[in-house]
């Protein structure tokens, strides 16, 4: 590690809060390696939500000071012991991991991929968490089937993007919730057949128009990333036998749950993470190959909102919070 600088820029936070917790340094010291780690240069770092769940303390942070961040891409500057051979120095790649929000970060080289000459590294640290949570959430949490009626939520967001393109992609009929006009009709373009509102001040109306849409019956699978706003409409549009996915917490997350409400329709529902789909290098790799194929062959949109120098967080953080953001936010150090 001869060759690389001793410090780095890198946001970190040293305590929970809002966004005047974020702290940009610009001489915070370039990590030391663990073996099976790998280092990698970013080249691009991809904003998600769940960056903020850290910031704001719903999710705890491990350690203080802490580096936020979960994805990025670039190429690897040096390599740790027993890391597998396609990851070489020089080698361009993407990542899951943490600390993320910096120049230079340490990855476990099982959540290291290589990226393949067709992607370019914006595109790959653009697609990465986003895309892979919606491929797993229509193969492993509700294996979508063609012609399923889904209910996607925040459908012009990250994840909601990729969710609508891929459903579409695999056949299914998709109604889309956004709180824009603007948002709902970047969903159509993206493959949605039905757009709607929230109905915020009666979501019974919501929940009305859904089950019209559906013959009565009700969508075959909802993915919700609003988490408590839309919980109960969006449980309430499932069919008999249908499956509720509730993967997010942007407006908070879903508490004190009784089980005995999935009885009248026997619903199946779930609280899955996009790790506990991926947690081996093998299932990270079949899983990030489908991606690319999709990506490559179904010639799907990577939408991304802006690209902002991660000095530039505070601003960065405050419009993914504030709803202003479609697709996907990247920030280069
Ligand atoms: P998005 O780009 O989707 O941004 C969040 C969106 O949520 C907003 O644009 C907004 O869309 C909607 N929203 C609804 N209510 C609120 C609120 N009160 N405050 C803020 N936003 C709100 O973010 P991501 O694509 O990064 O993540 C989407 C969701 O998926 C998050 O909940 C995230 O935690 C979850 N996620 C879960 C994973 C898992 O493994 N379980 C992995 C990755 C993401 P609108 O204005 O249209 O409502």
């Amino acid at each position: 590690m001869s060759s690389l600088p001793k410090t780095m820029k890198a946001v970190q936070i040293e305590k929970t809060g809002g966004t005047d917790v974020l702290q940009y340094k610009t001489d915070v010291p370039v990590p030391q390696l663990k073996e099976g780690e790998v280092l990698v240069k970013n080249e691009f770092i991809g904003i998600n939500f769940i960056d903020t769940y850290f910031r704001s303390g719903i999710y705890k942070p491990p350690t203080f000071p802490y580096i936020l961040g979960r994805e990025g891409s670039g190429t690897v500057a040096a390599i740790g012991a027993n890391v597998p051979s396609d990851l070489q120095v020089g080698t361009r790649v993407a990542y899951m991991g943490q600390y993320a929000y910096a120049e230079y970060v340490p990855v476990a080289s099982d959540y290291t991929i290589p990226i393949p000459d067709s992607i370019d590294t914006k595109t790959a640290a653009a697609s990465l968490l986003q895309a892979l949570t919606a491929v797993t959430l229509i193969r492993d949490a509700y294996p979508v089937q063609k012609g399923d009626w889904i209910l996607v939520t925040a459908a012009a967001g990250g994840v909601g993007l990729w969710l609508v393109q891929l459903l579409k992609a695999v056949g299914a009929r998709v109604i889309a919730t956004a709180s824009t006009e603007e948002k709902r009709n970047l969903a159509k373009a993206n493959g949605a057949e039905v757009l709607l509102e929230y109905h915020e001040e009666d979501r019974q109306v919501f929940v009305k128009k859904v089950l019209e849409i559906t013959g009565g019956e009700g969508v075959h699978a909802v993915f919700d990333s609003v988490g408590k706003a839309t919980f109960d409409s969006s449980l309430a549009t499932v069919r008999r036998k249908g499956t509720m996915v509730s993967f997010g917490n942007a407006s908070g997350p879903v508490e004190g749950f009784a089980l005995a409400r999935l009885s009248p329709k026997n619903v199946k529902l779930l609280r899955p993470t996009l790790f506990n789909y991926i947690a081996t290098r093998e299932e990270l790799q079949t899983a990030a190959k489908e991606l690319w194929n999709f990506i490559e062959k179904d010639g799907l949109n990577v939408k991304i909102h802006d690209v902002y120098p991660l000095s530039d967080i505070v601003r960065a953080t405050q419009d993914i919070e504030s709803r202003k953001t479609t697709g996907k936010l990247v920030l280069t150090p």
